[in-house]
């Protein structure tokens, strides 16, 4: 016991750890690696593949195995994300999406007649995904957001407005919207004038609800379908409602630690891509006769991305073990990652394309790609000037963070 501490992998902590990492690390080998530049290029979402991601037992990781989940924690979410994220960062922001945005808020925060309804289709990959939060003119100002529900006197509610940004809101170039959408509407307000926010599900097929457009020509992330979402008097029945009238501030908070921990787990798979591309180079290259690897100034940039990606690999998986799905509690670390681990990873992508020269610079080295990829997760998610935010005031209240 005395040297369990010792011999611990943090980002490996258990048998069923390690083997969920190497099942995910073969099919990343075989299956994701080779499509990943195509769809990139083509900026098309590869549905079927996402859907082995069902076939495998990994599309609601974090959902109670009675339902048709793994099962699993918070670490299963970072290893999955981070070895997805080694070759195609597009493809896991797709199951970051559906994975943690979507199912794990509805296994969190759902009824047990939602729960059971839904959740075994969304594990088995028969239905995909989203989360809508963000509108055309209200991101950080989460509360500003102008989608309307209200509550007719037959108990049904009426959703009116647009939702903008939404991560498989489109699961197609048809426009065929998402089966399933975890939506975010203003009730009301509150005796404080604040914006009462309650939380909807509204499937595919409900009158009223269609994909506004695909947005397209994104700098990264291209392979995961972006989409804006309209609602127009869109009918949702009474049981579709989750949990109460204005408790849409729990629902995000309990999900929230989850989806920065998951975002900065792909900033990890990213660095590790890079790093290992530019050391390989580094000693592959020559020139003056020697390999570049023994220039100082190359030197430098493998480093520092050595200590950023160590940083950034303790610092996800001690976030991680740290999270309770069902509670919240740790924004400060859950933002603290994220921060860190976006931009260190756009860095080291960065010094991968400087260490490869122009082959850095093409797509078949891929480390363009993740580098393009890598700027939408200090956007996305929360931004950084949001985390930066949420540091400052929560070490405001809890100074004793500092000191341990
Ligand atoms: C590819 C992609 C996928 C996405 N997927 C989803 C999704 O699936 N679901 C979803 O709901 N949303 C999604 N989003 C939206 C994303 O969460 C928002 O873009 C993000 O929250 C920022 O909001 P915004 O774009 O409106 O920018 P704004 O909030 O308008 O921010 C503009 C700038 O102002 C700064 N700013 C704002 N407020 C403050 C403040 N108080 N202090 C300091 N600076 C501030 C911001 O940091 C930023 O620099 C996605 C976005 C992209 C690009």
């Amino acid at each position: 016991m005395a040297d369990d501490w010792r011999t611990m992998d943090i980002a490996n902590p258990t048998e069923e750890h390690s083997m969920l990492r190497q099942m995910v690390r073969d099919f990343v080998r075989d299956e994701v690696e080779n499509q990943a530049l195509e769809h990139d290029r083509d900026e098309i979402f590869n549905a079927p593949l996402f859907r082995r991601l069902g076939e495998m037992g990994l599309l609601g990781i974090t959902v109670p195995d009675e339902f048709g989940g793994g099962g699993m924690d918070a670490t299963a979410v970072a290893i999955i994300n981070e070895e997805l994220s080694y070759s195609d960062p597009a493809f896991c922001l797709a199951y970051l999406a559906h994975d943690q945005l979507m199912v794990n808020n509805l296994a969190q925060n759902g009824s047990e007649e939602q729960k059971s309804k839904i959740l075994p289709k969304v594990c088995s990959g028969e239905w995909i995904g989203c989360m809508a939060m963000s509108e055309p003119d209200y991101g950080t100002d989460v509360l500003g957001m102008q989608t309307r529900a209200s509550l007719r006197d037959d108990g049904n509610w009426v959703i009116n407005g647009r939702k903008m940004w939404i991560t498989n809101g489109s699961l197609d170039e048809e426009g065929t919207p998402a089966d399933i959408v975890w939506l975010y509407a203003r009730t009301g307000t509150d005796e404080r004038g604040r914006a009462e926010i309650s939380t909807f599900l509204v499937e595919r097929g409900t009158e009223g609800f269609s994909v506004g457009q695909k947005i397209t020509d994104k700098l990264g992330m291209r392979a995961s379908n972006t989409a804006e979402l309209v609602f127009e008097d869109c009918v949702v029945p009474a049981e579709n409602l989750v949990g109460e009238p204005g408790e849409s501030m729990i629902h995000m908070m309990r999900n929230l630690e989850l989806e920065r921990l998951g975002l900065a787990a792909m900033a990890l798979g990213i660095s590790r891509r890079c790093l290992s591309a530019m050391n390989d180079y580094a000693s592959e290259r020559q020139a003056f006769g020697t390999e570049i690897r023994n220039f100082g100034q190359i030197q430098r940039h493998l480093g520092e991305s050595w200590s950023e990606y160590r940083a950034m690999r303790s610092y996800v998986y001690d976030t991680a073990r740290q999270i309770e799905l069902a509670e919240s509690g740790n924004r400060l670390d859950s933002d603290g990652v994220k921060l860190f681990g976006t931009t260190a990873a756009k860095n080291i992508a960065d010094r991968a394309i400087q260490v490869m020269g122009g082959y850095g610079y093409v797509g078949e080295y891929v480390v363009e790609r993740l580098w393009r990829d890598a700027k939408l997760l200090e956007i996305g998610g929360g931004t950084l000037e949001g985390h930066q935010k949420n540091i400052a005031r929560d070490l405001s209240a809890n100074s004793e963070a500092i000191e341990g």
